[in-house]
């Protein structure tokens, strides 16, 4: 059986081969992906795989993200730390973490009960102090909290939900996977004077995003 030593030790791999040898540059981001035991948020029977290169199932036919996107996406959004984020897709509570490390509030939405409420569980017993988990349609946001510095969508929506949008704080930044007909692809969105500026940023698979504003 593997101690907590061991686990540090495959978490130390994973950031030098996985994150720093494929260009994540981000100090904040980095650090992050070094401290979050990402072994926590997957069930006990897959904690010996939680460090590989791969996304890995958490229940409801939903996945807990391969560590370089998450990595990546975040950042993307090009945080420095004083941040209030919006995350829509909350799933294991893993990305959640890795936002927390960094910002200063996370607010977060998941769309299934279950998975919401186990991600609770493990954010508490970590100690995250700076997280806000609610359950419902993320695809409307949550307009009591907005506007948002960042948002971060870790589903895949046929177009950006005109709600997220709304809440983006001018300057703000969105990534979000988009889906057509060729595939998905990962977009930033800036908010510029209410206006919006698209970065198609490179290929990527992430389950759909249901909703009002998504897939019905
Ligand atoms: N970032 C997560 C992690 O680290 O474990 C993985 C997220 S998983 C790829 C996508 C999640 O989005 C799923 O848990 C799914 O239930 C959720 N989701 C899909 N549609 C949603 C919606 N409209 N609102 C909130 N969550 C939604």
């Amino acid at each position: 059986m593997w101690k907590k030593r061991d686990f540090e030790l495959q978490r130390e791999l994973m950031v030098k081969t996985q994150i720093i040898a494929r260009g994540i540059k981000d100090p904040l981001v980095i650090q992050a992906m070094k401290r979050v035991p990402r072994h926590m948020f997957v069930d006990e029977s897959l904690i010996y795989e939680a460090y590989g290169d791969y996304p890995l199932p958490i229940g409801e036919n939903q996945t807990i993200s391969q560590p370089f996107m998450v990595a990546s996406m975040t950042e993307q959004l090009e945080l420095t730390g004083g941040e209030k984020v919006l995350e829509i897709g909350t799933g294991s509570g893993y990305q959640t973490a890795v936002l927390a490390e960094i910002v200063r509030e996370v607010y977060t939405v998941e769309r299934i009960e279950s998975l919401a409420k186990r991600a609770k569980e493990t954010l508490d017993r970590l100690g995250y102090k700076n997280v806000h988990i609610f359950s419902g349609d993320g695809t409307l946001g949550l307009l009591e909290y907005s506007p948002y510095d960042a948002i971060i969508v870790t589903a895949a929506s046929p177009d950006v939900p005109p709600p997220l949008f709304e809440q983006l704080k001018d300057g703000g930044r969105m990534v979000i996977p988009i889906s057509d007909y060729f595939g998905q692809t990962l977009v930033r969105v800036r908010k510029k004077k209410r206006r919006e500026i698209r970065e198609r940023l490179y290929g990527c698979v992430f389950v759909p995003l249901v909703g009002e504003y998504g897939y019905r």
